[in-house]
């Protein structure tokens, strides 16, 4: 079972299967919901994902029966999901453990940030302050 929760901890989920590839999403919508330069996304199964604490879970109809689930206290994306799919489209960053999924894709590079490069190499650190 993979836990994930939001910033706050006023919802939180669990996941019993496996969790797909992982893809990262570059559309607008998705930009700003995250308010991020991309959102890192991967399906779950309906039967495989339980919201195991919701007081605060909030929902935004970003297009016509598309839904984007959030945390209404501190702001957290946890899920999307498209009226009838059988799978949530998990927010990545949600999650407190590895899903040991493989990274597959980024898609609407045409809608992508002008300031983001998905090729360039900035230096890295461990940790910032
Ligand atoms: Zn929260
Ligand atoms: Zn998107």
């Amino acid at each position: 079972m993979l836990s994930g929760s939001c910033l706050c901890g006023k919802v939180k989920y669990g996941i019993s299967g496996t969790v797909g590839d992982i893809v990262h999403c570059h559309c607008k919508t998705c930009r700003k919901a995250h308010g991020s330069a991309f959102s890192s996304v991967a399906a779950v199964s309906n039967v495989d994902f339980k919201l195991l604490c919701t007081e605060s879970l909030g929902c935004f109809e970003s297009s016509p029966g598309k839904n984007r689930y959030f945390c209404s206290n501190c702001g957290t994306q946890i899920y999307a999901k498209r009226d009838g799919a059988d799978h949530v489209v998990l927010r990545l960053g949600s999650l407190d453990d590895d899903p040991k999924s493989k990274e597959k894709s980024h898609i609407w590079i045409a809608q992508k940030a002008t300031w983001y490069s998905t090729k360039s190499s900035l230096p890295e650190y461990q940790e910032f302050d």
